[in-house]
């Protein structure tokens, strides 16, 4: 396989340092002649990276600082591609961009890469296992393994064995791979490297608060004011927002459906989200001699939205497009042709 040559070490060892950051004072290694593993007490240096890239002496990367870390990777140990194409299928729906490595043995990782500096690894692990939950797979292994490390141990959690071993990728091993060709090692390794997209903070916070979905830090409820009801921390996306406040002239009972889901997103328990929704039909101005929603229509569009666990935003629905909002991170991340319902 083909990978850049023009680059010079110390450059992409500085590129890969940059990628695979975590702890810089332990890593892991193993022989590959055994496979038997362990950890080594010692700074990561730029001779370990390069050892190895050149193939020398493999390394293995502690992803967890305190308790962020700036990637993950899940850990599919099968020789089944459908899995991990799934798992990336079904993140690009969320807007995550995720990336496929051949693992060293059988199976694959699938690598999601966050901002400089790294995002609470509790927010990367529950959004992951809210995608695994929806593939409804379970026994998959997600690094890091840990919300946090433990305070005042000695304990690093668990290291992941980090892409591009030199005497693997020869061999189409620890590589990443081109979901647009069939699963071929990418053509330019480091190209790829670089260009890779960075998943914020904010946009993990996205889907946790408008998939409902809870951690240890986000299940406070606060007063929302306009409504007078409450929701919980989480934030609605611009569109139902907009709706809400201004309300809609048309396709009511659309609307009216998608609010549900949204409010069930931000944790609005549903006698309160259709307290909110027969206010708001006080604000629709429906045309051509319409009348606005009754109550039984806004409970029976609620009931339909609380039945089950909707995972699209309704971006598509010609009763939402008008609302939508190029600053909401769904839109800016380029899905919303995607987003299923
Ligand atoms: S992209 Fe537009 S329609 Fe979709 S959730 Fe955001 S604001 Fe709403």
């Amino acid at each position: 396989m083909s990978s850049s040559t023009a680059l010079s070490m110390p450059r992409k060892v500085e590129i890969f340092r940059r990628r695979f950051s975590g702890l810089g004072h332990v890593y892991g290694t193993y022989n590959p002649s055994t496979g038997r593993s362990w950890q080594v007490k010692a700074p990561v240096s730029e001779r370990v990276i390069e050892n190895h890239l050149l193939g020398k002496q493999p390394f293995g990367l502690y992803l967890l600082v305190n308790d962020k870390t700036q990637a993950a990777a899940v850990d599919f140990d099968n020789e089944d591609a459908n899995p991990p194409c799934q798992f990336m299928h079904t993140a690009h729906r969320y807007g995550l961009r995720s990336y496929i490595e051949r693992s060293k043995s059988k199976g694959y990782h699938v690598w999601i890469f966050f901002q400089t500096g790294g995002v609470p690894a509790v927010k990367a692990r529950r959004v992951i296992s809210h995608i695994l939950d929806e593939m409804d797979i379970s026994g998959i292994e997600v690094f890091p393994k840990q919300d946090a490390l433990p305070v005042n141990s000695n304990s690093y959690g668990n290291f992941i064995n980090a892409p591009l071993f030199g005497r693997l990728v020869p061999e189409g091993r620890t590589v990443f791979l081109d979901p647009a060709r069939g699963l071929e090692p990418h053509p330019n390794q480091w190209e790829l490297i670089e260009g890779i997209k960075s998943v914020t903070e904010f946009a993990l916070d996205e889907i946790i608060e408008l998939n409902g979905l809870r951690t240890s830090s986000n299940t406070q409820w606060t007063p929302v004011e306009s409504l007078g009801v409450y929701r919980g921390k989480g934030t609605l996306p611009p569109c139902a927002k907009k709706m809400l406040v201004e309300g809609v002239i048309a396709n009511q009972r659309v609307a009216c459906f998608w609010l549900a889901v949204h409010l069930r997103r931000v944790g609005l328990p549903f006698d309160l989200a259709v307290a909110a929704l027969c206010e708001w039909t006080h604000r629709n101005r429906p045309t051509h001699g319409k009348t606005i929603l009754s109550e039984n229509e806004v409970l029976a569009q609620s009931a339909a939205a609380f039945l089950k666990e909707y995972n699209g935003y309704g971006c598509d629905q010609p009763a939402i497009v008008p609302y939508c909002n190029p600053s909401c991170p769904i839109y800016t991340q380029g899905c919303t042709a995607n987003l299923g319902h």
